[in-house]
């Protein structure tokens, strides 16, 4: 996973410091790594570095450049795959000029691409899916760059959200199913692309629409044009696990705000799966609280901050270790006492997917002295892995594989845990089911003769 944003200016203005800021909105997309790259003297340079944006890079270092069109990516990968020679952009100066490619998502026919590559002769610098899409352009350096990049996007199998930096243009484009999200923003005569609009905010730029699924958007100095990467046309499998837990809040993805979409499934769940027997409702921070809204308002159980968030900790879900992982969870929540003392509470949250949160946050509630712990989760179980970029590890690791709901319950100590169903997720989100893809709570793939469309 991870978080991808670019800028270009037409009047020449530069851009690296907006790059940073854009970035610095995505970091919930991934804390491993960052990088910014830009063009200087007809070639690529880049800042470069791990951890979390202001660690790997300094942002002093960006206000002496005057780079008009810049790219930019946090990532969070999955060990081993947590290595310098792995972070992005990647770029590359090649026989139509210089290149740099940033990608969120995952290549499914990334092996197969790689073999074909290296028998060609590509010498592979890293691991990342953003490298084989360079490799394919620089095979053919007859085409002009943007038709060599157009041709590479249409042997790649699976998700992608890119954004490229072509000999200073900047080009982004979104795989045909639209798994990945990707907006387009603009503020004066300036152009932005991002991973999710909070980033446009943050420099100030308004949104002006998606990247559709399967186009390929060029901006230069004549303005803004759209291509198409295929003629066919694809099924929609925009990713719901964005709305349910990945995207910020702030964000609106696909024309949906991300802040309605869990309201309304808090709503929903409320209808569902009801706890007359609460008497507070309190959400999980933070993908959880917006959701516990929606069900407070619609069950008439008082809504209570009840669990303070220490906002200095990342996310659980993407850390790397479960070593890690399992600190962060002590260290990241703090349930207050003075709410659930001697109380019946319904508690919502996001999602389950590994089990481990769930179990101690009901233990860390108890404790405050809660009489009885619901747990309602504002998402159906996960069940199956993400094949589209999202770390949701083994099959085998998800609690709701291992366990059926009355057992997890039991292992997690909760007085009644109860999920939303696959329809009112649908329904929450607001878009057509043919447009949404819910293959980690259902197995609804995309089945083989899907993806060879794409081929
Ligand atoms: S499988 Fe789940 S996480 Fe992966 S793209 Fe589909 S909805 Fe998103």
């Amino acid at each position: 996973m991870s978080g991808i944003f670019g800028a270009y200016s037409k009047t020449g203005k530069p851009v690296l410091e907006e790059v940073y800021l854009g970035l610095y909105a995505l970091q919930h997309r991934g804390q491993e790594c960052a990088g910014i790259a830009w063009s200087e003297d007809g070639r690529i340079a880049a800042a470069k570095g791990m951890g979390l944006l202001h660690n790997a890079i300094e942002q002093q270092c960006l206000t002496q450049k005057n780079a008009p069109c810049a790219i930019g990516h946090v990532r969070y990968t999955p060990l081993p795959g947590s290595q310098q020679h792995n972070v992005l952009p990647i770029g590359a100066n090649y026989a139509r000029g210089a290149v740099a490619v940033s990608h969120d998502g995952l290549i499914t026919n990334l092996k197969e691409l790689t073999v074909q590559l290296e028998n060609q002769g590509a010498i592979f610098q890293s691991s990342t899916d953003s490298e084989a899409i360079l490799h394919l352009m620089a095979h053919k350096s007859h085409m002009q760059p943007l038709d060599a990049l157009i041709d590479s996007l249409r042997k790649v199998k699976g998700s992608y959200a890119v954004i490229v930096l072509l000999n200073g243009v900047l080009v982004a484009a979104r795989d045909p199913w639209g798994f990945k999200p990707l907006v387009i923003g603009k503020k004066d005569e300036d152009h932005y692309v991002a991973s999710e609009s909070c980033a446009l905010d943050i420099v100030g730029a308004k949104l002006l629409r998606d990247v559709e699924p399967g186009e390929i958007v060029v901006i230069d100095d004549r303005g803004m044009r759209s291509l198409k990467i295929h003629h066919e046309c694809f099924r929609g499998m925009r990713c719901s696990f964005e709305y349910v837990y990945t995207a910020r809040p702030d964000s609106i993805i696909d024309g949906r705000s991300v802040y309605e979409a869990r309201k309304e499934m808090g709503r929903l769940l409320a209808e569902q799966a009801p706890c007359p027997e609460a008497e507070i409702t309190a959400g999980m921070p933070d993908s959880g609280t917006i959701a516990a809204v929606g069900y407070a308002e619609r069950s008439g159980i008082q809504l209570e901050m009840g669990v303070v968030r220490n906002r200095y900790v990342g996310r659980t879900f993407i850390q790397p270790t479960q070593k890690v992982r399992d600190l962060g969870v002590k260290i990241k929540l703090n349930p207050i006492s003075e709410v659930f003392d001697n109380k019946k509470a319904v508690i919502i949250d996001d999602s389950i997917v590994r089990g481990t949160t769930a179990e101690r946050v009901v233990s860390m509630i108890r404790d405050s002295g809660a009489s009885e712990v619901h747990l309602r989760i504002a998402s159906p179980p996960v069940l199956h892995p993400c094949r589209y970029g999202i770390d949701t590890r083994k099959e085998e690791t998800l609690a709701a594989v291992r366990m059926t709901v009355p057992e997890l319950c039991k292992k997690i100590g909760a007085d009644s845990l109860e999920y939303l169903s696959e329809e009112n997720l649908i329904a929450a989100i607001g878009l057509p089911e043919d447009q949404i893809c819910t293959a980690c709570f259902t197995g609804k793939y995309l089945d083989e003769n899907d993806l060879k469309a794409g081929a």
